[in-house]
C-alpha cells in the first residue's frame, strides 16, 4: 500500500484485532507519515454500504424539509 501523503511505499508496524472489529494496521512509509488501513469483513462492509445509503437518504430528506 502506497502512502497517502508523498505516495511512497509503506511497510506495516503494527496490527491490531480489536475483537469482532476490522482489523487495523499502523503502517509508515519511507518518509515516517504514519496512517492506518482497515481490513474490512465482507459483511461489515454491507453494513457500512447500508449505513451510508441510509445516511445519504437523511440527507435527503432534511434537504427536502428545509426548502
Ligand atoms: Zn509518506
Amino acid at each position: 500500500m502506497k502512502c497517502p501523503i508523498c505516495n511512497k511505499q509503506s511497510k506495516v508496524f503494527d496490527v491490531r484485532h480489536p475483537k469482532n472489529e476490522s482489523k487495523r494496521r499502523s503502517r509508515i512509509c519511507e518518509n515516517g507519515h504514519t496512517f492506518r488501513s482497515y481490513e474490512l469483513s465482507e459483511e461489515r462492509f454491507q453494513e457500512l454500504l447500508d449505513y451510508e445509503k441510509y445516511y445519504f437518504k437523511v440527507q435527503e430528506l432534511s434537504r427536502t424539509y428545509d426548502s
